[in-house]
């Protein structure tokens, strides 16, 4: 079985976009510039922000942190929110959610700035995956799903799919990703009857119910493509994905380890998100 390393595809993204920043730095034109947002200081988060401060540096997009008290007022969050949402020096803007009950994450999705929206959190930019309209970006995590296929040569078009989840943030986009770039697709999620089924079907099966491997030989089709989007903590303690890859083996034909393979190429797909979002702000 092929492991697709998803640092590898980190890498070439990366280097995409920091050959991109430095030719525009040296035409004289101001740094990106990527704002993350984040109240409290809930563990995931922290790791998450840790990761997206790394891949900014490394290719050379500035960033700064817009933090918040756990019990911060609604009025206080979003004016200084606004303030971000704003400034023509804020290119991007990635906030850490789930946000606090009381901070009203329906206002935000709908408040922020589409030309910033680079995580794809508004109804307006997965509004515009929906009708395929490429001028708005995807959520991070489902475009590296798309990254990490496209970079292994594996072919969508025609292709029978399945995605096990269905959130706003990876199943429900992916889905429609994958239709635009004309596959077949099933999504499952709790409620589905046979999701043993509807996986040993797949050509490509992407994992992203967020349970410790979850997916076994038993899910498996011969010679299928495995993406494994989970990141969840065993009964050790142990950081694994949805996808129990040892009972693969020999199965199917490719798939990525976590960790090292989705979430290594999601900050990646930030940082060209940012880019992008600089270069249409440069060219308004
Ligand atoms: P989520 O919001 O909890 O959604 C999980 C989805 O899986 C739901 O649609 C749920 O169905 C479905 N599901 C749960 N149990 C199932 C089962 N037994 N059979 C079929 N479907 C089932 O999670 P998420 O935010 O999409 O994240 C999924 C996983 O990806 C998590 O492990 C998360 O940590 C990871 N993740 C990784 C990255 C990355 O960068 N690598 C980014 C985001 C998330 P219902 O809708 O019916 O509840």
């Amino acid at each position: 079985m092929n492991i697709i390393s998803g640092k590898e595809v980190a890498g070439h993204i990366s280097k995409r976009v920091k050959d991109r920043v430095d030719e525009l730095i040296k035409q004289g034109k101001r740094v990106p510039k990527l704002v993350i947002v984040r109240v409290g200081d809930r563990p995931d988060d922290l790791s998450y922000q840790r990761g997206a401060i790394k891949r900014m540096d490394m290719v050379g997009i500035a960033h700064e942190e817009l933090w918040f008290e756990e019990n911060v007022s609604i009025e206080t969050f979003f004016e200084k929110f606004d303030e971000i949402n704003k400034d023509d020096g804020v290119d991007g803007i990635l906030v850490l959610r789930p946000l606090p009950k009381h901070l009203d994450e329906d206002r935000l999705i709908r408040t922020i700035n589409q030309a910033k929206d680079v995580d794809a959190i508004s109804p307006s930019s997965l509004g515009k995956i929906m009708i395929g309209d490429k001028n708005g970006f995807a959520p991070c995590t489902a475009a590296g799903v798309i990254e990490i296929l496209k970079y292994a040569g594996v072919e969508i078009s025609g292709k029978k799919v399945t995605i096990v989840g269905r959130s706003n943030v990876v199943g429900r986009p992916l889905a429609l990703l994958f239709i635009g770039l004309d596959a077949t697709v099933t999504v499952c999620h709790s409620r589905t009857k046979d999701v043993k089924e509807a996986c040993k079907n797949a050509e490509i099966l992407v994992a992203s119910c967020g349970k410790a491997r979850f997916i076994n030989k038993e899910y498996v089709a011969n010679g299928a493509v495995v993406i494994d989007v989970g990141i969840n903590l065993d009964e050790e303690g142990k950081l694994c994905g949805d996808v129990d890859t040892a009972s693969i083996e020999g199965i199917a034909a490719a798939s990525t380890p976590v960790p090292g393979g989705v979430g290594a190429v999601t900050t990646s797909v930030l940082a060209s998100h940012v880019l992008c979002a600089y270069e249409n702000a440069l060219k308004a």
